[in-house]
């Protein structure tokens, strides 16, 4: 079974008469339930890629399969309501609505995408809010977490809508490296315990040892891919 696959995916940039190649024929495939990492240096086609398998932009050329979908040639409309309902975003600024709580931050996807009981929302938030160990901190506002908190709550922001895909650009380039393996840590746990697939993005190679699989792209080419062995629990 394969959640993504991309064959020989590219995507060229044109502003004016310039064009950049920022995919030059990348081809993959993940499996449900994985933990994948994508390295490689600033320019190397990292969020380019990931913006692909979000469906925020779409490729130039090749195929993009993502949850039994080919998702490059949604429109925008199609591409929105599939975003909804298959993926989650973490960033590596955390994005958190300033003016809400963090429980009210994690709440957010789903007065969006779900009409649920308030109850049930309660229910599940406070089982995220657990998971990733913010249970106390549920009515504080975002200025006043700390950056590894911040990221715990969008990792929790992720999930609650259950995706199946959470797609992380730089997750942690934000944050001190002690607080950055935690997140990833956190992110891990959370794929044991939910079964999301995680793909992230970072330009650390320290952090990528507990990714199952790495992907290393240069100039727009997977140019390595190392599996580290699964290592579940
Ligand atoms: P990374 O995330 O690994 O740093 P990017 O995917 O952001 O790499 O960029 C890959 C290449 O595409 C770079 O040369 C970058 O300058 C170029 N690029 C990225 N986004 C755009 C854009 N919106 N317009 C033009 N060029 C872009
Ligand atoms: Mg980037």
């Amino acid at each position: 079974m394969t959640l993504v696959e991309a064959r020989e995916l590219e995507k060229t940039y044109r502003t004016g008469e310039v064009a950049i190649a920022a995919l030059r024929g990348v081809s993959f495939s993940i499996a449900p339930a994985s933990f994948v990492s994508f390295i490689g240096p600033s320019g190397s086609g990292k969020s380019t890629l990931l913006n692909m398998i979000g469906c925020l932009d779409p490729p130039s050329g090749g195929s993009l399969i993502v949850a039994g979908e080919d998702v490059s040639r949604m429109n925008a409309r199609a591409s929105a309501r599939f975003r909804g309902a298959h993926i989650g975003f973490i960033f590596q600024d955390f994005n958190l609505i300033p003016v809400l709580t963090v429980f009210e931050n994690i709440e957010y996807p789903l007065l969006m995408v779900q009409n649920w009981p308030a109850r049930e929302r309660r229910e599940r938030i406070g089982q995220l809010l657990e998971a990733v160990g913010m249970a106390e901190q549920s009515e504080k506002y975002p200025h006043q977490l700390s950056g590894g908190q911040k990221q715990r709550v969008a990792v929790a922001r992720a999930l609650v809508t259950r995706a199946e895909l959470i797609l992380a650009d730089e997750p942690t380039a934000n944050l001190d490296r002690e607080t950055a393996y935690r997140i990833i840590a956190l992110m891990k746990a959370m794929r044991d315990e939910f079964g999301s697939t995680f793909i992230f993005s970072t330009h650390d190679p320290k952090i990528v040892s507990s990714a199952e699989t790495v992907y290393t792209l240069e100039d727009g080419r997977i140019v390595d891919q190392t599996t580290n062995g699964a290592s579940h629990g």
